[in-house]
């Protein structure tokens, strides 16, 4: 599946906040928002003295964009995701977020296997990662409950899985999954809830804007 590979900080000072799509850098100086808080561009410094107030259409495209820049999804595949929430029983916006962190690189991710989505979807795409017990390299397949992620037995020979020993774990990894550290495998309890998906977005302004066409 395609993926964006234009600049990655330009998406954060797009949006004007840290998104953390480059791993530990997005915790250290280096990280472009904290040297360039402004929007990229050849008149993004201007646009910084003169910010006028968004639009109900302008607040609702920077919150779509937003979830959408933080699970790495282009547009045509996150159009598709709305459909499927908008299918499926319950609050669509809710439901949105539910499907994207069923994503099997997002899984990964949660799991501390990589220190970010785009780091994670490497990882699946490398063929490191089975689930159900059966390599799996394709980083949008979508988990339910029930499903088992580990890491596929020739990888766990590798400096990179075999390093990460003592630190996996140590992050918080969210209650929807039951991982076991040493094993480095987890399973899938459940469908996380909205209060288990930690991040700060408005999935209402999603919903929002695409009712709007
Ligand atoms: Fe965003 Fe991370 Fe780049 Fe900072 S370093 S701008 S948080 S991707």
């Amino acid at each position: 599946m395609a993926r964006s590979t234009g600049p990655v900080c330009k998406q954060c000072r797009r949006e004007g906040e840290k998104l953390f799509l480059k791993g530990e850098r997005c915790y250290t100086s280096k990280c472009a928002l904290e040297r360039r808080a402004y929007p990229p561009g050849q008149h993004g410094h201007e646009q910084q003295y003169r910010r006028k107030r968004p639009s109900a259409y302008g607040l609702q495209l920077r919150g779509k964009q937003k979830v959408r820049r933080i699970y790495g999804v282009l547009e045509k595949q996150f159009r598709r995701y709305y459909k499927e929430a908008l299918r499926r029983k319950g609050i669509t916006g809710t439901n949105l977020l539910v499907v994207l962190e069923s994503r099997l690189d997002n899984v990964v991710y949660r799991l501390g296997f990589a220190t970010s989505r785009a780091q994670a979807r490497q990882l699946v795409n490398h063929g490191h990662i089975d689930v159900n017990g059966r390599r799996c390299d394709i980083p949008s397949a979508l988990l339910k409950p029930g499903d088992v992620v580990s890491i596929h037995p020739t990888s766990r020979q590798l400096t990179y899985f075999k390093s990460m020993g003592e630190s996996l774990g140590a992050s918080a990894v969210p209650t929807w999954l039951a991982f076991d550290p040493v094993d480095m495998t987890a399973r899938i309890v459940d469908y996380p809830t909205r209060e288990e998906i930690d991040l700060s977005v408005n999935e209402q302004l999603v919903v929002e804007y695409y009712s709007r066409r």
